[in-house]
């Protein structure tokens, strides 16, 4: 019997799989992959126009039927709601809800990744860099919690009532700093504020372009894919007006890296180089 391939993506908010890494979702769902995706949030705290919200009684609900028609546009077999609360950005009052993502204990978190992942049993599971993208406190808590996860869903010492089980790989979406230092200079040209950017102005690119790069362990091609991407991208409607900054900032973002995106394996471990073309190799 041919083995079934599985694919869990750990994110935090409704529209991260479909501005990140929704082009290798759609890729490997449409290679029969099954491709879950965890969702720690609703996304609660981002900026929405109130037209949007007509026939919701809240954003959350709002951004979950965003996010789940933009699923059913990559190919994702389930989505996974992890009910905690979106924290807003660093500092900001949402952090100190008591639902808040980014005041919840790692522990817990990881807890239910853990119980998710030895239910699913994917060879493959993804999240986000260890600064989550662009520094966002729920994108980073993501990150840890999902690192703990992956680690205990093989230990004996996590006990759950689930079997244990070890995935085979663990990789970190990443944006490779030469591009974003290319955007800044380029943003830069049409007057675009770099420190307040995106939507909920909220990415500071010009400080992530000083970022250290991580290592890119594997680049996915999904060219053949990018209109997918970008359909469920649309789904997104109530986080796609980017006001006078660029109404096609995602398409943009897409034509500059080229329908690629990039991966730094974290485990097993890599010494050296790799670039590898396909994340079950
Ligand atoms: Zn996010």
């Amino acid at each position: 019997m041919k083995k079934i391939k599985r694919i869990l993506s750990v994110l935090a908010h409704p529209d991260d799989e479909s501005f990140g890494m929704g082009g290798t979702l759609a890729l490997y769902s449409s290679q029969g992959v099954e491709v879950y995706l965890i969702c720690a949030t609703r996304g609660e705290v981002g900026e929405v126009e109130p037209e949007f919200l007509e026939g919701y009684s809240s954003k959350g609900e709002l951004r979950e039927s965003e996010l789940r028609c933009a699923a059913e546009k990559l190919g994702i077999k389930e989505v996974m709601f992890l009910d905690y609360r979106d924290s807003g950005m660093q500092g900001s009052l949402e952090n100190q809800h008591p639902e808040a993502l980014a005041a919840q204990k790692i522990d817990e978190v990881a807890a239910k990744i853990t119980t998710i992942i030895r239910r699913i049993k994917p060879q493959i599971v993804l999240t986000f860099d260890p600064v989550g993208g662009y520094h966002h406190p729920d994108h980073i808590a993501t990150h840890d919690a999902t690192i703990l996860a992956f680690n205990a869903a093989s230990s004996k010492d996590f006990s759950d009532g689930e079997e244990i089980f070890q995935p085979e790989k663990l990789y970190f979406h990443i944006f490779p700093k030469g591009f974003i230092r290319f955007m800044v200079n380029l943003l830069k040209l049409f007057r675009v504020d770099v420190n307040h950017f995106g939507r909920n102005k909220d990415i500071d690119l010009e400080m992530l372009a000083g970022d250290k790069d991580y290592p890119r362990h594997a680049i996915i091609n999904y060219k053949n894919f990018a209109k997918i991407k970008d359909s469920a991208s649309d789904c997104h409607a109530s986080q796609l007006d980017f006001g006078t900054q660029s109404p096609n900032i995602i398409t943009w973002f897409r034509k500059l890296t080229g329908g690629k995106d990039s991966f730094m394996q974290a485990f097993p471990e890599v010494t050296g180089s790799l670039k590898k073309k396909d994340l079950f190799l």
